[in-house]
């Protein structure tokens, strides 16, 4: 990985931490989830649009976020779940 895509994961990362600080984002792990190509909206982390060439993560959670999905890109997923301590990016 080049300079450029580790600040790039490097600023996600901080983005992510900072949501997950702000309440904008769960800390828990998703009871449900998938993954499927773009739908073109808005990625819950970044949001930038997730294009149908891009894979999208679904995920779905219990209260108080139940009945919402969260749209990702693949590295906002991991940006998040590094974020939550989970694993290293
Ligand atoms: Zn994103």
């Amino acid at each position: 990985m080049g300079p450029i895509a580790g600040h790039a994961l490097n600023a996600l990362h901080r983005q992510a931490r900072r949501k997950i600080t702000r309440a904008e984002l769960p800390r828990t792990e998703p009871v449900d989830a998938h993954a499927q190509y773009g739908s073109g909206r808005a990625c819950a982390l970044c949001g930038t649009p997730v294009s149908p060439d891009e894979l999208e993560f679904l995920l779905y959670f219990d209260h108080p976020w139940t009945g919402r999905a969260f749209g990702m890109h693949q590295r906002c997923y991991d940006a998040w779940a590094a974020a939550l301590g989970r694993r290293e990016p």
